[in-house]
């Protein structure tokens, strides 16, 4: 769980795009924050700046009073999901889930006890001598989901994990990331153009458009009101 301050951040690309425009939100500790809006209105960039995969031109990034813009991406206490999985496809799937461990320097047998406890949760203990590629859909978000549980972030950022999903599946894993984030308890930013993903999982919901943020409120508020 982590107090997030996103204060007045600014992305402009270099071709002079301005991505992303004075996004201001203070989030709270058990917050699931859905970011929506059409394609290209900047929610990746917020994402990815909040991840530190992206330079920001200005503004701040504020982590449990702790001033993150200039923070290499594995120095933040934060693990992102996104929706081509990323898992690397010549290793294992317990491989896959023990490699963000192996460079922070604890010991074999807690690797070990941390990926079994991940793979528990998640139900794929028995594919974790698997490769990626022999895994359903599902089952490959599913690791993916562990490498950000194993992390054991307090900030949990995921960038359309069910779009590469059928709709059952969508159902499926949409209620098992509502499930996981009430366990561990993992602030979390979720970015979707799916409504219904909005509806039934955010604590509040963040409309952007073309950079700005439009509207904010709870999704009773967003899309219930008259
Ligand atoms: P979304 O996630 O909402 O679809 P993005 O954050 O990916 O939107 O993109 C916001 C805007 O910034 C879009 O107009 C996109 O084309 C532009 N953009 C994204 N990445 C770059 C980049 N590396 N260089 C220039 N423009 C970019
Ligand atoms: P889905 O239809 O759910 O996307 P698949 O049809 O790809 O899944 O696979 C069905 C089942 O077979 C899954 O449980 C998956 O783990 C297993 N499977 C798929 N490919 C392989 C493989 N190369 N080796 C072993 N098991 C596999």
């Amino acid at each position: 769980m982590a107090k997030i301050e996103l204060k007045h951040l600014y992305k402009d690309y270099e071709d002079g795009k301005h991505a992303v425009t004075d996004f201001n939100l203070t989030i709270d500790h058990e917050e699931f924050i859905v970011l929506v809006g059409p394609s290209g209105c900047g929610k990746s960039t917020t994402l990815r700046m909040i991840a530190g995969l992206e330079d920001i031109t200005s503004g701040e990034i504020v982590i449990d009073d702790c001033v993150e813009n200039h923070l290499h991406p594995k120095d933040r206490n934060i693990a992102m999901v996104f929706q081509n999985y990323a898992l690397y496809p010549h290793m294992s799937v317990y491989d896959n889930l023990a490699f963000g461990l192996k460079m922070k320097k604890i010991s074999k047998g807690e690797i070990d006890a941390k990926v079994k406890e991940a793979a528990k949760i998640l139900d794929i203990y028995p594919l974790l001598e698997r490769k990626p590629k022999e895994l359903s859909g599902g089952q490959r978000q599913r690791v993916a989901l562990g490498r950000a549980i194993v992390r054991e972030a307090k900030v949990f950022l995921m960038d359309e994990p069910l779009s590469n999903l059928d709709a059952k599946l969508r159902f499926q894993t949409r209620a098992e990331i509502s499930k996981l984030h009430k366990r561990l308890k993992a602030t979390t930013i979720y970015v979707t153009h799916d409504q219904t993903e909005a509806m039934t999982m955010a604590t509040r919901i963040v409309v952007m458009k073309d950079g700005l943020i439009q509207q904010v409120g709870t999704p009773r508020e967003i899309y219930l009101k008259p």
